[in-house]
């Protein structure tokens, strides 16, 4: 047998070729037949009613097995599938170093955990699972040439079987556009994520921060075509205009907006 790998994204990759790369990615079929290879197979993936996480991997009393078990009220398909992926994560990767299992809040996509270690055991786990569900080379293939809109988003949540926020994340770090996806509710912000164009532009949206004013999401009246609605200089950003793609949730009045930033311009304002 070929030694196995131990990082995320060697995992996924070889889970990602074994399998085909047949789209969405059977996280269940995967998961239950690939760990028959280990002595501590996962045995079952079952909901649970369980208040305060989304998943856990727990290992099972006496045989040694484990289960991965998932939280009944999450709705949507594709944060099931994330999250299934997510603890299948930690068993590829963690279950080693933390034989008690893991239970998974919805906090560990933000990392927001104050434990070092605990954030970056749980980024690893994410990473595990969004190159599991969407390999990037598949990924660009898919937006080629075109211009991110709500339509590709919603092709690639489509394809993948992951939520349009999953989808707009992995875009984000993969493109070479300048571009955030900022998370909002009742009109503040929650948490944003950034290209690496953004980051370099230091285009940052902080936690509490109200949502520009003029913005898509500010004013979810507005009619805009699936390629976003254009705004200009001093929305979203003071050097450019900016093209924002709103998504609103029905949940927590919850707005998710996906803002591709103009050229930054250094004229006199
Ligand atoms: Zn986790």
């Amino acid at each position: 047998m070929t030694k196995e790998p131990t990082r995320p994204i060697p995992w996924a990759n070889l889970l990602g070729q074994a399998w085909g790369n047949r789209f969405p990615v059977d996280v269940r079929t995967i998961a239950l037949e690939y760990s028959t290879r280990f002595p501590d197979p996962i045995k079952t993936i079952a909901q649970a009613e369980v208040a305060t996480f989304e998943g856990a991997l727990y290992p099972l009393p006496k045989s040694g097995k484990w289960a991965i078990l998932y939280n009944p009220n999450i709705t949507s398909a594709g944060r099931i599938n994330f999250t299934l992926a997510h603890e299948f994560g930690h068993y590829l990767c963690h279950r080693n170093r933390n034989p008690a299992g893991f239970e998974c809040g919805e906090d560990r996509v933000l990392g927001i955990d104050s434990d070092a270690t605990i954030r970056q055991i749980e980024q690893e786990a994410d990473t595990f699972a969004s190159y599991l569900l969407m390999p990037i080379d598949d990924y660009r293939e898919q937006v080629g040439r075109s211009e991110m809109s709500l339509d590709l988003l919603g092709h690639a949540s489509d394809r993948y079987g992951v939520s349009s926020t999953a989808a707009a994340i992995k875009w984000l770090d993969f493109t070479s556009k300048c571009a955030a996806l900022v998370v909002a509710t009742n009109g503040f912000v929650l948490w944003c994520w950034r290209s690496k164009a953004a980051k370099r532009r230091r285009i940052y949206f902080e936690r509490g921060m109200p949502l520009p004013a003029a913005s898509w999401a500010a004013n979810p009246h507005l009619v805009a075509s699936p390629s976003g609605l254009a705004l200009p200089k001093n929305v979203w950003s003071s050097r450019s205009d900016a093209r924002e793609m709103a998504i609103f949730a029905d949940s927590y009045e919850m707005t998710i907006s996906l803002v591709v930033f103009g050229e930054e311009e250094w004229g006199l304002n």
